[in-house]
């Protein structure tokens, strides 16, 4: 996070009666901030590390707070929280930042606090907070389920994966017989990379439509069972499936020196212990955006969030397209 301009916020107009919340987060709330000065009374931070940098910075209409406070708003206001990318585990935790204190937890109780109408976004919400929300009119929105997001996500993955490619390989991606498994958002998006960089790319898939577009697309397509009977064409293997699809008897008939990056949510899609023992490189690359593309994945965050607020509360929409259009 970069210093922040304490005359952004005494310049902010047309604020509307909005309190904006950011729980936890991982510094790419940058751009999101800046956005939301220009409609909110006031920004919250709850082991925020990006509010903590700003109050520290003495950013004015800026705090650090606590739960369940941090959600309450005055009569005719809205709440919207924004909550971390990596999203909220199911008892209630969340990335945050060790340095400012004791841990938090989301607790049913702290629901009650939004105000009815107010909007909560995250990665992920468990099942019991989205059905108190449901039941208080709070409009939710779970990032990791969007396909704006992963569309956009998609870009800076691609790019880190092949910067981790290419960093754990002697040969160039150019001409090397390249596998994408999984012909999702990420898929899709990485193999055209690939395409672009001159790789032979074939895509494993096992639904018949996704391999009839990676075909119309250019792509070699084959389902999982072809590429388990000839996985020795591949010199690097792109894992996008979450699920265990590389396992060791895959793994065993790969060719020497393929390398496997597995960009699949935790645990990956690779049996990496068979990897390890079968002396195959076998990386698990978690996080690309935040890593490689900090900045977009700011701006990547803004625009999503921007865009749920603007046709969620229409009423802000115009002031919203303002600061909001072309941020990406
Ligand atoms: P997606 O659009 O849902 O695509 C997932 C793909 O995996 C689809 O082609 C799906 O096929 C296939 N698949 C799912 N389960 C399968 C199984 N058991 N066997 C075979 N194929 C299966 O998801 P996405 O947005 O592309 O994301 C893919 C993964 O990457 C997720 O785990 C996501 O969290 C992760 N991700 C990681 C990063 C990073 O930085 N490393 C960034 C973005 C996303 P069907 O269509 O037939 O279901």
């Amino acid at each position: 996070v970069g210093s922040l301009n304490t005359a952004e916020f005494s310049q902010s107009e047309d604020r509307h009666s909005i309190v904006s919340v950011f729980l936890g987060g991982d510094g790419r709330e940058k751009e999101t901030a800046f956005v939301l000065t220009r409609i909110s009374r006031e920004l919250r931070g709850v082991k925020s590390p990006f509010i903590s940098r700003a109050v520290n910075d003495k950013m004015v209409a800026c705090m650090r707070t606590e739960l369940p406070e941090a959600f309450s708003a005055g009569d005719n206001e809205r709440v919207v929280v924004i909550g971390p990318v990596q999203g909220i585990k199911n008892d209630g935790s969340f990335v945050q930042d060790t340095d400012i204190g004791d841990m938090a937890t989301l607790e049913a109780s702290d629901i009650e606090y939004l105000p009815r109408g107010s909007m909560f976004m995250a990665g992920t919400l468990p099942a019991w907070a989205k059905e108190l929300m449901a039941d208080r009119g709070i409009h939710v929105f779970e990032f990791l389920s969007s396909d704006e997001f992963a569309f956009y996500n998609a870009v800076p993955t691609a790019e880190g994966a092949v910067c981790l490619a290419i960093s754990n390989t002697s040969f160039s991606i150019f001409r090397s017989g390249v596998a994408v498994l999984g012909f999702g958002r990420t898929g899709l998006v990485l193999a055209n990379t690939l395409k672009s960089l001159g790789a032979n790319v074939t895509v494993v898939a096992r639904g018949s439509r996704a391999r009839s577009q990676a075909w119309a697309l250019g792509y070699r397509a084959v389902d999982f069972q072809s590429f388990e009977s000839e996985p020795f064409f591949a010199d690097i293997i792109f894992n996008t499936v979450p699920a265990l699809v590389l396992r060791s008897e895959i793994i065993s008939g790969l060719r020497e020196g393929c390398v496997i990056i597995d960009l699949a949510s935790y645990p990956g899609g690779t049996d990496f212990e068979a990897a390890a023992r079968l002396g195959v490189k076998a990386i698990l690359a978690p996080g690309l955006p935040a890593r490689f593309a900090p900045e977009t994945a700011g701006k990547i965050l803004a625009a999503v969030v921007i865009d749920f607020m603007a046709k969620t509360w229409k009423d802000l929409a115009p002031k919203l397209d303002r600061v909001g259009g072309g941020l990406i």
